[in-house]
């Protein structure tokens, strides 16, 4: 029996991140991410796993972003009782990331079921419960950084800084084949910036048969920056934004993000260098992951605020408690809002954004990746109105986007990085990005460090690659995918919901209800013409028996 690499996430999209690896002597994952994004990429939280978890025999976790550690709980409800293995400070995060998970679906649940009620239909089930999350908590296991681990037979496996967020790793796998030899992979997890505050540079060893690499920004190249000019960016959006009258809104993710924030932020009021009125941190978990940043602020490098001063400011206030949140909507002016969730497609934040959209002397400015489909990006994109929480909100704030706080290392850090690790003799697979940064990636591998084209490989959902030591030997393709791939960045229930605020600008826009009525009359002739027209011919998905490998599969 051979080894078998599964892509069960992260593949043709950024979330989502599991890799499943079956062995000779048992199977195992590399994390167990949810699916972020539109809904029809979301669905794949709720459709059936394509394995089996009482089967499993452990999970290694790279880092506690929840697109890879997000249906850890799913594992406990389906009835997973063996470990995971995770750095300490992942297992610290984990501790409050896993039940605020839960109590989101519990809470978006019950919203829904009650609307179903109204309707009379039939109440809908969370996707897991507080107590599968405080299940799947009891089975951490923690590791160092560069020791071996034995996690079961046929396998060995050694954690790396990647510098991206506290405890992230890159986690290097030997395999043991059917004939006793080891195939040695690297699983990049998520990679970090050269320049971070917190971490030192990702640090993982050279010299593989696999090499898995993210590409969330595999297209895209940041100007060089160092952390004094990344917060000489932030002074000036912050002036900038704080000079139109309005609140500045950040909306920003609870683990990393807010903590860089609060440092760089505290470092400036310290400095003189901008003067808010106050600074708001909305967020009970990020209020939690705060605390277990500073448990390990000794870990960090590059921190220029001493102990007492970390995370610490008169004008800062860190909110957990609903009123005091709640009392946050009267300020009109002078502060500085941030809250997750960091695509804003959850939590607190939606508050702030229905609050501070409508004003025209409020700024919004992203700090991180957006993924399609979601709030933060729609707004990014430039949509001049956007429903939150069922409510149409003219979008009149001023919009911005500040890159250089990004934890994900661009084009040019990815190809370093890789450059460092190789050679990787049988393959390089691109995960984690859009097909259009992948690609893009992929072309620059191929160009600058003589790989073959069919050595960089862009794996799609579902596909399963027999390894050897020598290469890949073949890949199959499930025959029916979980979801349709081609609906993956773009689904048409996102175009639904732009269809009809596009329409309901057309109509508000007309001069004159009579015209508004010959609109509507015109466009539903259109629509029966349409729905009695033979449907366009249908997207094939190329399927690849299982075989012979031959050429590139995947994504093209
Ligand atoms: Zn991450």
């Amino acid at each position: 029996m051979t080894v078998t690499l599964n892509f069960h996430g992260a593949a043709g999209t950024v979330t989502g991140s599991c890799y499943r690896i079956v062995h000779p002597q048992g199977q195992f994952l590399v994390d167990c991410g949810m699916f972020q994004g539109n809904k029809t990429v979301r669905d794949l939280n709720y459709n059936k796993l394509p394995f089996d978890p009482q089967k499993l025999d452990y999970v290694l976790l790279t880092h506690a972003h929840i697109d890879h550690c997000g249906l850890l709980p799913k594992l406990a409800k389906l009835g997973y009782r063996n470990k995971m293995y995770m750095t300490e400070p992942t297992s610290g995060l984990l501790e409050y990331l896993l039940p605020d998970a839960a109590g989101i679906q519990e809470s978006e649940t019950e919203r829904e079921t009650k609307k179903r009620g109204r309707r009379g239909e039939a109440p809908v089930e969370p996707l897991y419960k507080m107590e599968d999350a405080t299940e799947a908590l009891r089975h951490r296991a923690t590791v160092e950084y560069g020791e071996w681990l034995e996690p079961g037979p046929g396998v060995r496996a050694r954690y790396w800084n990647a510098g991206h967020i506290l405890g992230s790793a890159s986690i290097e796998v030997e395999v043991k084949d059917g004939d006793g030899q080891a195939i040695r992979l690297l699983f990049s997890g998520d990679i970090g910036p050269d320049e971070k505050v917190f971490y030192l540079e990702p640090n993982a060893p050279a010299g593989f048969d696999y090499i898995l690499c993210e590409s969330t920004y595999g297209g895209r190249e940041r100007e060089d920056y160092t952390l004094e000019q990344r917060r000489e960016g932030l002074k000036a959006e912050i002036n900038t934004a704080l000079q139109r009258g309005g609140n500045l809104v950040i909306p920003t993710f609870a683990v990393e993000r807010s903590q860089e924030l609060l440092h760089d932020i505290g470092l400036l009021i310290k400095n003189g260098d901008i003067d808010p009125s106050l600074v708001f941190l909305d967020s009970p978990l990020a209020s939690k992951v705060t605390g277990v940043y500073k448990k390990y602020e000794a870990m960090f490098e590059d921190v220029e605020l001493g102990a007492d001063e970390l995370f610490t400011d008169k004008r800062f206030r860190i909110v957990e408690a609903v009123e005091e949140s709640k009392a946050i909507n009267a300020i009109k002016g002078g502060a500085i809002i941030m809250s997750a969730s960091g695509m804003a497609d959850a939590g607190r934040i939606k508050h702030h954004l229905r609050n501070n959209l409508v004003r025209a002397n409020a700024t919004v400015l992203f700090v991180g990746y957006q993924a399609p489909g979601t709030l933060g990006q729609i707004i990014q994109s430039g949509a001049r109105e956007v429903r939150i929480h069922g409510e149409l909100v003219p979008v009149r704030a001023t919009i911005r986007t500040l890159v250089n706080y990004s934890a994900h290392a661009d084009h040019s850090e990815l190809m370093a990085w890789i450059k460092d690790r190789l050679p990787a003799h049988g393959a390089l697979f691109l995960t984690h990005g859009e097909d259009e940064e992948r690609k893009a990636l992929r072309e620059s591998v191929i160009a600058s460090y003589g790989l073959g084209g069919d050595q960089v490989i862009m794996p799609m959902l579902d596909d399963a690659f027999d390894l050897r030591a020598e290469g890949v030997k073949g890949v199959s393709r499930p025959a029916a995918p979980r979801i349709d791939l081609s609906q993956m960045t773009s689904d048409w229930h996102n175009a639904y919901a732009s269809f009809v605020i596009d329409l309901s600008h057309l109509l508000q826009s007309a001069d004159s209800d009579a015209r508004r009525l010959q609109i509507m009359a015109a466009l539903k002739a259109e629509l029966a013409e349409t729905a009695e027209a033979p449907p366009p011919p249908k997207r094939v998905v190329p399927t690849r028996p299982a075989g012979e490998f031959r050429g590139e599969p995947g994504g093209e």
